[in-house]
């Protein structure tokens, strides 16, 4: 079977490994970290194979960031990271930085805009940075076989691939397969199976940056709301963010919701700040002297109808120079602590990433290799690494991509 992709070369035409064909390694997974470490492996000469069940290369990185991808942030540190061992991602991060990722992207071409917090967004769109990097592994020589589901891996010493009709021998295989959230663009949960089946432990799994589902008695007052967005502190235990919150059909979502669920658990309240930017007492006193009803002075701050799902009416209809402390009190905290147990997360199907993954504990943090598995590399997002949202997670695939190439 031909290889499908044929990649938009302006340089030298690119050279695909034929069927049967030992090469220095076999990435499995032709997604945003796969790709990277592929052109990082090729540049230094290494003959590469990427292998891939799509018939195009980073369909995630294709749809990332509503189109635009969010490919960096301004600021990438390792507390941006979850991973049950927060140090395993910090030598990676230090040999690619921001500016590595922003001077590769440039350099081919792409300009970019910087939105809140730092996060980069691709000007030419996401599609075009999926472009840059698969030209680039086309260009240096790297193999595509894509559209090839993976049929056969075994090994160690070496390690063989059968994949739709294409049989592959390395001594290095690199797991770059991603994880199973949003299936519609390819995910599953192959990298997995094949870590376990090496030996390596994965650790429990759970839909990350995705929206969270409220429960039927607070369902109402998301219908009423739906679409409407707000600035808001979300927490749950130790963490919080400040972001944009959107109120849906059937819970919540908007930045700081997805960034929450990641670290959400099951059966956990999460506490809602509607008036992060400044305290509700101040805001009553300044208006102290005026005869506006609470309802119309919270309507000021806040989404009009969001008040009456807060406080009881007979609090909403009081004149704010009449307004008890105790009022004042109830009202405060109904605004800046409204606790809500989400009923669930809205699944795989919407969750940008999977938290949990192949534990990092049986993995070198300088090569990615498997310390017991000899040549066996595991980057990208089927890792326990998960990105909060804005440029992190893509910027991950990048990092451990780079690190794994330079070392195959
Ligand atoms: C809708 C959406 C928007 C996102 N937006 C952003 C964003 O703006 N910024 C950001 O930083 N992150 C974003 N992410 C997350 C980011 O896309 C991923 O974390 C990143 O792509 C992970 O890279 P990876 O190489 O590890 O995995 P992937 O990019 O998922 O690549 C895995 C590859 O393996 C292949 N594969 C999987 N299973 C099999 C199989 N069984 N057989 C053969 N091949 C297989 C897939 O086809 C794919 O090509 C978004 C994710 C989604 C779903």
């Amino acid at each position: 079977m031909e290889s499908r992709f044929r990649p938009l070369a302006r340089g030298p035409a690119p050279c695909y490994l034929p069927a049967m064909q030992t090469c220095d390694a076999i990435i499995l997974g032709a997604g945003a970290s796969g790709l990277f470490c592929a052109l990082t492996a090729a540049r230094r000469g290494l003959a590469v194979a990427l292998v891939d069940n799509s018939p195009r290369p980073a369909r995630k990185l294709r749809i990332s960031g509503g189109g635009k991808g969010n490919f960096t942030n301004l600021s990438v540190e390792p507390g941006n990271y979850l991973c049950a061992n927060p140090h395993f991602v910090k030598s990676a991060l230090a040999r690619l930085t921001p500016w590595d990722v922003i001077d590769f992207f440039t350099a081919h071409g792409v300009t970019y805009e910087e939105r809140d917090h730092g996060r980069l967004f691709s000007m030419e769109g996401a599609p075009r940075l999926a472009g840059i990097l698969a030209e680039q592994c086309g260009r240096l020589g790297a193999a595509f076989h894509l559209g090839r589901p993976i049929e056969a891996v075994e090994g160690p010493g070496p390690f063989r691939v059968r994949a739709g009709g294409v049989a592959l021998e390395s001594a290095r295989l690199v797991i770059a397969l991603g994880g199973p959230s949003w299936p519609q663009a390819g995910g599953t949960d192959l990298a997995y199976s094949l870590a376990r089946r090496f030996g390596l432990a994965v650790t429990p799994t759970r839909p990350g940056l995705v929206g969270l589902a409220l429960p039927k008695k607070r369902l109402a007052m998301c219908r009423d709301l739906a679409g409407n967005s707000l600035p808001a502190t979300v927490s749950c235990g130790n963490a919080r963010f400040t972001d944009a919150l959107l109120f849906t059909h059937t819970g919540l979502s908007g930045p700081a919701v997805l960034q929450i669920s990641s670290r959400w658990r099951e059966g956990r309240p999460v506490v809602i700040d509607f008036l992060p930017s400044a305290p509700l007492a101040e805001l009553v006193e300044a208006n102290r002297s005026s005869n506006i009803l609470f309802r119309n002075l919270l309507g000021r701050v806040l989404p009009k109808r969001l008040p009456g799902h807060l406080l009881p009416e007979g609090v909403l209809q009081t004149p704010v120079s009449q307004l008890s402390a105790e009022q004042i009190a109830e009202a405060a905290e109904a605004v800046h602590g409204f606790a809500v147990t989400p009923s669930g997360t809205e699944g795989p199907a919407r969750a940008e990433v999977t938290v949990g993954g192949v534990d990092t504990d049986g993995i070198s943090s300088k090569t990615f290799e498997a310390k017991d598995v000899p040549g066996l590399h595991v980057i990208g997002e089927a890792l326990d690494v998960t990105g909060d949202l804005g440029g992190y997670n893509l910027h991950w695939a990048f990092a451990s991509g780079a690190a794994c190439g330079e070392n195959l």
